[in-house]
C-alpha cells in the first residue's frame, strides 16, 4: 500500500492524526524539500528514507523517476509513504503518481494535508475569505506565469477574489505587471509570505506598486496573496510580529 501523503506547511504540529500513524507504520518513507525533516524522527527503526526533493526550478529528480522510485518501493516493501508538503494534491502532483501506480496495479490512499495556500496566509493573519471583503479565493500556480502560452487567464482576475499564488516568488515582477495590466490599482494590497509557520517566518505588506522592491532577498518557499484581506494583517497578526509594526 502507497499513502501519498500531506505533510502540512512546515510546523510539526499541523501534521494530521492519520498522516502520523502511517509514518509511524512506514517501511519506507519517500519525501520532499518542503516536508519537515523532524516528521522523519516519528517513523520506526529501521524505516529507509529515500530524498526526491525538488526545489522550484531545478528538479531533483524527474517526475517520471519519482514515480519509478515510488513503485520500487513498493514492490519491495509493504507500507510505502510518499509525504509532500502541504496537501498532496495540490500542485504536488499525487495524482500523477497515483496514476502511475494504478497503472501498474498498486493500491494506493491519498491523505489530504494542511495546504500551505490556506494556512500560511492564516499564519499571517492573513483570511483567504472574509464577509463583506471577498466571496471566493484562487490558488493559482505562479510557475506558469511567466510562460509566453502561460494558461492563466488573467482576464477572470478583475474580480475581488482572493488570489493566491504558489510557487511564484521569482515570478513577482511579472505577476504584478500582469495584475496592473487588467486593471487593478497600483495601491492595490498584496503580501508575500516567506517559509510560512516555520519559526522564521516572515511577511512583507506592500501594494503592487512597491512589492516587487519590498520582497527582495526573501527567501523560498514563499507565496504570495493578491486582495482587499491582506489588509486585514494589520489587525490579525498573531504568529510574528512584522518589522515597525507590534
Ligand atoms: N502541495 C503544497 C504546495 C506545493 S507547490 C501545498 O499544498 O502546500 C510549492 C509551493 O507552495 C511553494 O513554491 C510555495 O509557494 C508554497 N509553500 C509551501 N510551503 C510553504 C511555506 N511554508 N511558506 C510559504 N509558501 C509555501
Amino acid at each position: 500500500m502507497v499513502y501519498l501523503t500531506g505533510a502540512g506547511p512546515g510546523a510539526l504540529d499541523l501534521l494530521t492524526i492519520k498522516a502520523l500513524r502511517v509514518i509511524r507504520e512506514a517501511d519506507v518513507v519517500i519525501y520532499d524539500r518542503l516536508a519537515n525533516p523532524d516528521i522523519l524522527a516519528e517513523a520506526k527503526d529501521g524505516c529507509e528514507f529515500i530524498y526526491v526533493g525538488k526545489a522550484d526550478s531545478h528538479h531533483t529528480l524527474p517526475q517520471d523517476q519519482i514515480n519509478e522510485v515510488i513503485y520500487q518501493a513498493a514492490q519491495k516493501y509493504d507500507t510505502v509513504v510518499r509525504l509532500k508538503g502541504g496537501d498532496p494534491l495540490v500542485f504536488g502532483r499525487g495524482g500523477e503518481e497515483a496514476l502511475y501506480l494504478r497503472k501498474r496495479g498498486v493500491k494506493f490512499e491519498f491523505i489530504p494535508g494542511v495546504t500551505s495556500a490556506i494556512a500560511v496566509p492564516e499564519y499571517a493573519g492573513i483570511p483567504v475569505t472574509h464577509r463583506g471583503i471577498t466571496v471566493s479565493f484562487r490558488v493559482v500556480t505562479g510557475h506558469e506565469a511567466a510562460k509566453e502560452k502561460s494558461q492563466i487567464p488573467w482576464e477572470n482576475y478583475k474580480s475581488d477574489d482572493t488570489i493566491i499564488f504558489l510557487m511564484g516568488l521569482h515570478r513577482l515582477n511579472y505577476i504584478v505587471e500582469k495584475l496592473l495590466e487588467i486593471g487593478k490599482p497600483k495601491d492595490f494590497p498584496i503580501a508575500v509570505i516567506s517559509k510560512g509557520t516555520w519559526p522564521d517566518e516572515k511577511t512583507v505588506i506592500g501594494t503592487l506598486e512597491n512589492i516587487v522592491q519590498k520582497a527582495e532577498g526573501l527567501q523560498t518557499p514563499a507565496l504570495i496573496v493578491v486582495g482587499r484581506v491582506v489588509e486585514l494583517h494589520k489587525e490579525l497578526s498573531w504568529f510574528e510580529r512584522v518589522d515597525g509594526q507590534s
